[in-house]
């Protein structure tokens, strides 16, 4: 195997997070050297180009967590970051909707959380002021966050890919981290080429930013098995352009508690259609766009975690309910039609599909939070689901500030 270079830092994966971590490393140590390393044949192929493309506000999440402040933090940048680039980014808001009265106490903590998390503009609306701001939703009570936004966040990588390019980082796609080992002061990480070539890098520091493959990786560097990413497909349906008007921005529902997930909501993208989802089911690949795909050492991995059987067992019912969503457009719109009671079967069509790289603890918590692990000369982000797009900026000074303080 021959040695193509050296760099002081290495970055491996080319999607948000890694893209504007290299960039933020480039920043920090001007004239260092840095490559990214990208397994797929293009930037930004997986979670990134995969999601629903909200600019979150910060709302959802435990005060005091690293989602929350690097949320607020991290969209305040962006829509700075969009407007210096000229990349539309679109404040059009978004409704969380209680659909019933029994979810108004959760409506309640949502607000005592986006107050508490300093979410600028978080306005309680009533039923009649939800058909004002939405004239197809319905509800008991609302939150209106007119602070949410959307943007194409593959146009945001591939900016942040110029920022690194241009900041003399190189970025190679088609190189895929097949091993770590300990050389000198440094890490020399074994590659596979897309044609299968074989070759290594040696740097300095690494950070590992591999979404779906973070657990793998940081396994590979001598961290703890824990937490096992587990992969959970999101589907998502679209409305027929002639039926649109059913939705002017972003409607949410009031998520479950127990789950980091927000549910399936209805959000008019940045290029004006409306998706519709998403699902959020187990699934058997970490790349399982198409559904049915098996990639046996994912399964593997997945059955032999302990915590993916606690998980199970609490939240089979839920599991059921996805799998229905998964397997008939009619289940699933029928399930959005309790927040735009027009909605019908007919008015969709089948839509893309994102895979989060969700990360379970052994006892079968999904991990809420954030996650950065640290090993010999490394950094592993191991947990960066939603809404990780909205905080790359933000996340990435985290991540800087670490490799500051390790080196
Ligand atoms: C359905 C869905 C909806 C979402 N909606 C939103 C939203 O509305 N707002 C929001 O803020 N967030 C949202 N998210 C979350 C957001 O997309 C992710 O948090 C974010 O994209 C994570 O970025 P990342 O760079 O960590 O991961 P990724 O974009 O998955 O990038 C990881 C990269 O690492 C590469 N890689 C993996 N292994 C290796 C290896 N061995 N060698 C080299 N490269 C490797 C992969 O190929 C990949 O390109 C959503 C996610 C999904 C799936």
């Amino acid at each position: 195997m021959s040695a193509s270079g050296s760099a002081d830092f290495a970055v491996v994966g080319g999607g948000i997070v890694g893209l504007a971590t290299a960039r933020e490393l480039l920043a920090r140590n001007p004239g260092s050297s840095l490559t990214v390393l990208e397994r797929e044949r293009g930037l930004a192929a997986h979670q990134t180009t995969h999601s629903s493309g909200v600019i979150h506000a910060g709302i959802y999440y435990a005060p005091g967590s690293l989602k929350a402040r690097l949320c607020v933090e991290g969209a305040r940048d962006l829509y700075g970051y969009c407007q210096e680039r000229g990349i539309e980014a679109r404040r059009d808001g978004k409704l969380i909707v209680a659909a019933s009265r029994s979810e108004l106490d959760a409506l309640d903590e949502l607000e005592r959380r986006g107050r508490a998390n300093g979410v600028g503009e978080l306005r309680r609306v009533s039923a009649g002021e939800i058909r004002e701001i939405e004239p197809h939703a319905r509800g008991e009570a609302a939150l209106h966050s007119p602070g949410t936004g959307v943007v194409d966040f593959g146009r945001v990588a591939a900016a942040y890919a110029d920022d690194v390019r241009s900041a003399g980082g190189r970025i190679e796609t088609g190189a895929e981290v097949t091993g770590i080992r300990a050389a000198g002061d440094g890490l020399e990480l074994s590659l596979r080429g897309s044609g299968g070539s074989r070759r290594s890098i040696r740097a300095g520091f690494a950070l590992f930013c591999a979404g779906a493959w973070a657990d793998r990786l940081a396994v590979m560097a001598g961290a703890p098995a824990e937490p096992r990413i587990v992969p959970f497909r999101g589907g998502y349906l679209r409305l027929r352009p002639e039926r649109r008007d059913l939705v002017r921005a972003s409607i949410y529902p009031v998520p479950d508690p127990a789950l980091p997930f927000l549910g399936g909501h209805l959000t008019r993208t940045v290029g004006g259609e409306v998706l519709l989802g998403p699902s959020a089911l187990m699934v058997a690949a970490r790349d399982a766009y198409r559904l049915g795909k098996v990639g046996p050492g994912d399964l593997r991995s997945t059955l032999a975690w302990p915590g993916t059987w606690r998980l199970i067992a609490r939240f089979w019912r839920t599991g059921l309910r996805e799998v229905s969503h998964a397997a008939s457009r009619r289940a699933f719109a029928g399930s959005l039609r309790r927040y735009v009671p027009e909605l019908r079967a007919a008015d969709v069509l089948p839509g893309p599909a994102g895979i989060r790289a969700q990360a379970l603890d052994r006892d079968g918590r999904l991990v809420d939070d954030f996650v950065v692990h640290r090993t010999e000369r490394a950094l592993h982000v191991r947990n960066a689901p939603s809404p990780a797009a909205t905080s790359s900026l933000a996340l990435a000074r985290l991540i800087a500030d670490r490799v500051d303080e390790a080196t």
